[in-house]
């Protein structure tokens, strides 16, 4: 056998090369990235790595020796560029082949285009990764002024640290509220008044036109015909799965490679997991892809069960968090389609959480600054949409 090759080198990764060496697999394992870091956490990238500039060995999942020390075969730096799952290899960008007996695609997600002029110019940005920061945290000291496209959670914690420095932030959002895609209205206006606040000018319900500039962005012009000076633009409009390396190896993709309750692809051996990962949602009723650490370190879990042949369910009841200045966003669940919505204490006192109902089950939780609202809906959530099928 020829071992378990992984593609990418992200959170999901790190943790199935974990699980798998806790399990007692024994065979080879090759965990290929193309960045040029050994695993880290994305996280505090637009949290306290971007405030406080620690090193960037803080980030790692583990000391670098730790891959070596168990055996595993980290390729940093190198990206896969082809797949043939009839003849179970790999071909790196530089031509180099590897055989597989079990191939993982843990490729995550990357910035989706914004199809809008202005956006290739100097002074654009987006942040995903290590080096996106590298690139961003000179800019913004420079900067007086900041435009952030998209008012999803990303760019909320950007437009937090901008203000924790002292810079103007504005953030253009097509919504009519942020963060609508995760969380709730109630949420979504204790963030925007939050964010008012401290100073953060917020539109809703604008749309970007075009990212203007000679050369190099000097501000946003909103479909409205508005214009916003700043010196920089950081383009937070979501991700989009990386499975183009899957969908042109064969492998059925629809905005995420798709997978069975074991993480198992359309290809023997072949598996994903993480945030490029599409799969059924027992509990909701509907394929998912979730973006969220939760998703990458359970789904790489299960994926190692499977191949250690022992397949467990994988149908997670799923959670996520974000930092605000001081104010922690849990959120445990999924909300759409929700029916009633009951708020449970006060959002003026800055700690509060909302239970999101559908015909009379709970589906989701939102926990703001109340860590045990948080605990326990993942617990009530899990006895309301039980897991509907087992290995
Ligand atoms: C700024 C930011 C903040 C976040 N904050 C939170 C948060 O607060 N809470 C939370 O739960 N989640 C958060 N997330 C999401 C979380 O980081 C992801 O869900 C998680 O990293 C997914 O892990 P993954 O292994 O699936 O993908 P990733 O960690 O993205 O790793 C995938 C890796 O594969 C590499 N790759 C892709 N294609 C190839 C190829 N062909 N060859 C080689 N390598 C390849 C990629 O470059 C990348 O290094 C955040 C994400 C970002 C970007």
């Amino acid at each position: 056998m020829n071992g378990v090759v992984i593609v990418g080198s992200g959170q999901a990764a790190a943790q199935l090369a974990i699980s798998l060496r806790q399990g007692g697999y024994a065979g080879a394992i090759r965990m290929i990235g193309d960045e040029p870091y050994p695993p880290y956490q994305r996280p505090p990238l637009s949290k306290a790595f971007l405030k406080d500039r620690p090193s960037e060995e803080t980030l790692y999942l583990r000391p670098a020796a730790f891959w070596k020390d168990r055996d595993v075969v980290l390729e940093t730096g190198t990206a896969v560029a082809a797949v043939d799952v009839a003849r179970k290899r790999v071909t790196l960008a530089g031509g180099v082949e590897h055989a597989y007996g079990t191939l993982v695609f843990a490729t995550g997600t990357r910035a989706r285009d914004l199809p809008l002029p202005g956006v290739k110019l100097a002074g654009v940005y987006s942040l995903r990764k290590i080096d996106d920061v590298r690139r961003l945290r000179p800019a913004f000291d420079r900067a007086k002024r900041v435009v952030i496209v998209g008012g999803g959670y990303i760019g909320l914690e950007v437009a937090a640290v901008m203000r924790q420095e002292g810079r103007d932030a504005v953030v253009v959002e097509a919504e009519d509220r942020v963060m609508k895609r995760v969380a709730g209205e109630t949420v979504s206006q204790f963030y925007q008044t939050l964010h008012r606040g401290r100073g953060v000018d917020i539109r809703l319900g604008a749309r970007l036109g075009s990212i203007e500039g000679e050369g190099r962005a000097s501000g946003a012009a909103l479909a409205s015909g508005e214009r916003i000076a700043a010196d920089l633009v950081l383009v937070a409009t979501g991700a989009r799965a990386n499975d183009d390396l899957a969908a042109a190896a064969g492998l059925e993709c629809k905005d995420g490679i798709v997978v069975d309750d074991f993480a198992r692809a359309s290809a023997p051996d072949v598996y994903a997991i993480g945030d490029c990962a599409r799969f059924f949602s027992h509990r909701y009723g509907r394929a998912i892809r979730l973006e969220c650490v939760q998703n990458a370190i359970d789904q790489a879990k299960a994926a190692a069960d499977a191949i250690l042949g022992k397949p467990k369910t994988y149908d997670p009841v799923p959670w996520f968090w974000s930092d605000q200045y001081e104010v922690k966003l849990q959120i445990t669940g999924l909300l759409d389609g929700y029916d009633a919505a009951e708020t449970v204490g006060n959002p003026a006192d800055g700690k509060f959480s909302v239970d999101y109902r559908k015909s009379g089950r709970l589906i989701a939780v939102d926990a703001i600054n109340d860590g045990r609202a948080h605990m326990l809906g993942r617990r009530r959530i899990a006895a309301d949409l039980p897991e509907a099928v087992r290995a």
